[in-house]
């Protein structure tokens, strides 16, 4: 078992932290939250007043951070974490970031012989609490063999993408054709629905069919058609609109350096962006749906 100091105990964090302790790990927190740090030092957790504190005498540090400028503070300049960690400690960053600023990350790592990996998640809140994430690496193959016995304390697919930011873009690819997805299942289903045909016999049509996709196999959009899916509890909890276009930004952000043509990535944000700014914001993702079909909703 391992000695590691998990930084940002949020939605995500908090439950991967807590399945560290199941899996045996000695853990020792920080968050900004100090809500966030009690919870985990109630189920076994070390606290530390600073992330410095935290990492001190880690064999390995987790972070699970917002957005890549949270994890340039916490690792880069003169009091970040890569100046003061012996090489001999191996960081995973499992925030979404940008793939550039998860290079970035590692170069200054890489510099001081530290083994660094982007290590994005995919699956969500729920994937999260049930220790059933996918983790989609980038970095050295070394480090990814070292790693893997501890992500998979919290997850059940570990990938390794490629060199270092290649989880990241293999991260927002997906995330991206997700939101692609989504917009024209919810589309398809509102022009049926307005042929008069029922939404729950449409979807096991093009279940069975080639439009068949994921977003029809376990996360319907359209309202009662799926029992459990976010569509049935009024797009509460699941993946949040403002997160999505988060990743939509950043693979839009992404083609643009690559020179990348993503018409249909394109739309897919402004969709949701335009959903967003009606206050859909912290609904989740399906409830794009209501924008193609808003009368009945
Ligand atoms: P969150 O906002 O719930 O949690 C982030 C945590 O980081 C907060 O508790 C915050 O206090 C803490 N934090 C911020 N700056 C800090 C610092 N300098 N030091 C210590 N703690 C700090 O976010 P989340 O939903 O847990 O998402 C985390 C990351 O995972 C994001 O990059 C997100 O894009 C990605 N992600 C989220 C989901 C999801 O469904 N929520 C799914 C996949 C990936």
């Amino acid at each position: 078992m391992a000695t590691i100091a998990f930084i940002g105990l949020g939605n995500m964090g908090g439950p991967m932290a807590s399945n560290l302790l199941k899996a045996g790990h000695d853990l020792t927190v920080f968050d900004l939250s100090e809500d966030a740090v009690r919870t985990l030092v109630d189920e076994g957790a070390k606290s530390a007043a600073s992330v410095q504190e935290a990492a001190a005498a880690a064999e390995c540090v987790i972070t699970m951070l917002p957005a890549g400028h949270h994890v340039e503070t916490v690792y880069l300049g003169d009091n970040g974490l890569l100046a003061s960690i012996p090489s001999t400690t191996m960081v995973l960053d499992s925030s979404t970031i940008a793939p550039e600023t998860a290079r970035k990350v590692a170069e200054a790592a890489v510099e001081k012989g530290i083994a660094f990996m982007d290590t994005p998640v995919s699956g969500g809140v729920g994937g999260a609490k049930a220790g059933t994430l996918t983790f989609i690496c980038g970095g050295e193959p070394e480090a990814f063999e070292k790693a893997k016995p501890i992500l998979e304390g919290m997850g059940k697919n570990i990938f390794h993408a490629g060199p270092h930011g290649a989880g990241q873009v293999a991260k927002i690819c997906n995330n991206m054709l997700l939101a692609i997805l989504m917009s024209g299942t919810s589309e398809a289903l509102a022009l049926g629905v307005k042929n008069g045909l029922d939404p729950a016999v449409l979807s096991e049509i093009m279940k069975q069919s080639s439009g068949g996709n994921w977003a029809l196999n376990v996360y319907n959009p359209w309202p009662g058609v799926m029992e459990g899916a976010p569509a049935s509890r009024d797009y509460q909890g699941g993946f949040l609109v403002n997160l999505m276009n988060k990743d939509l930004g950043l693979a839009l952000d992404n083609a643009v350096k690559n020179q990348a043509a993503v018409p249909m990535g394109s739309l897919a944000r402004n969709l949701f962006q335009l959903h967003a700014s009606q206050g859909n914001g912290t609904l989740d993702f399906s409830s794009i749906q209501r924008f193609y079909y808003q009368d009945k909703h």
